[in-house]
C-alpha cells in the first residue's frame, strides 16, 4: 500500500515526466540526459545491456554534480563472456558507476526449481525471474532510468518517448536517443570511440542472453535475432 506522502511524489513525478516528454521531443540526447541528472541527481540511473556504451557514454558527458552517473547493468547469468567484458571495459575506462544486479537465483538455482533450459519452455517466466524482478528491485532507489530504446528498432518501439511515465514501476522513463537511426549510432561511436560490444562486428545486430539470441540474416530487422522462431520480442522491461 502507497502512503499519501508517496502518492504525492508520484503525481509529481509523473507530471514532471509528461512535460518534459513534450519540452524534450526535438532536444538532443546530450540536452535530454544533462535534463535528467540536473533534475534527479543521485536519484537518476542508466540501464545498459553492454551491447554498446552510448547512452553511458553520453551520461559520463553531463556531469552531474554529484559524481559520476550509475550505469546500471543486468547479469542474467546467461550472457555471452563478450557481453561481460564490455561490461568490464566500461567499468575500467569510462567515468561511471557501474552497478551489476543479479536474480535472486543462480541459472542452477533456478535449474533445480524450475527444471533446466526454462528459457526454452517458458522464456516469459525465465526473463522475469531473471531480468524484469532484478531491474525492479534494483530501480527501487532512483525516481528516473534511462534506456538505449530506439524508434527505428522496431516497430514495438516505433511510438518510445523521449521521456515518459514508466507506471509499472512509477518512475520516470528516460530514452536520450528514441529519435537516432542506426546511422546517428555509428557516427556517435566513431566520433568518440565508444566501446561496443565485439558480436556487433560478428553478425549480431542485438545481443541478449546466448540461449536466446542468434546472428541475423541478410534484410532482416536488428531485433530478428531475439528470441527467433519463438512468439516473443521483448523480455517485458519495457512492456
Ligand atoms: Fe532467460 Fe532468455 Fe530471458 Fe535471458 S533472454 S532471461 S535466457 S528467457
Amino acid at each position: 500500500m502507497t502512503t499519501v506522502q508517496e502518492d504525492r511524489d508520484t503525481r509529481d513525478l509523473r507530471s514532471i515526466a509528461e512535460q518534459a516528454g513534450r519540452d524534450l521531443e526535438d532536444a538532443s540526447a546530450l540536452e535530454i540526459l544533462q535534463w535528467a541528472v540536473d533534475t534527479f541527481g543521485g536519484k537518476f540511473c542508466v540501464t545498459s545491456s553492454m551491447e554498446d556504451a552510448v547512452v553511458a557514454h553520453l551520461a559520463s558527458r553531463a556531469r552531474p554534480a554529484r559524481g559520476p552517473v550509475d550505469v546500471v547493468f543486468l547479469d542474467t547469468g546467461y550472457h555471452f563472456p563478450e557481453t561481460i567484458g564490455t561490461r568490464d571495459a566500461v567499468e575500467a575506462v569510462m567515468d561511471v558507476n557501474v552497478i551489476t544486479l543479479t536474480p535472486r537465483q543462480t541459472v542452477a538455482e533456478q535449474d533445480a526449481e524450475y527444471g533446466p533450459a526454462l528459457h526454452d519452455r517458458d522464456p516469459d517466466l525465465c526473463c522475469a525471474l531473471r531480468k524484469v524482478k532484478p531491474l525492479e528491485e534494483g530501480l527501487t532507489s532512483y525516481d528516473a532510468w534511462a534506456t538505449g530504446l530506439r524508434r527505428d528498432e522496431s516497430p514495438t518501439r516505433a511510438n518510445t518517448p523521449v521521456v515518459g511515465w514508466d507506471e509499472k514501476r512509477r518512475k520516470v522513463k528516460i530514452s536520450p536517443i528514441a529519435r537516432w537511426t542506426q546511422d546517428d549510432v555509428d557516427a556517435y561511436v566513431a566520433e568518440h570511440g565508444v566501446l561496443t560490444n565485439p558480436l556487433l562486428t560478428d553478425g549480431y545486430a542485438s545481443v541478449g542472453c546466448a540461449p536466446c539470441t542468434r546472428r541475423v540474416l541478410e534484410g532482416e530487422d536488428a531485433r530478428a535475432g531475439r528470441w527467433a522462431g519463438r512468439s516473443k520480442t521483448e523480455c517485458g522491461l519495457h512492456g
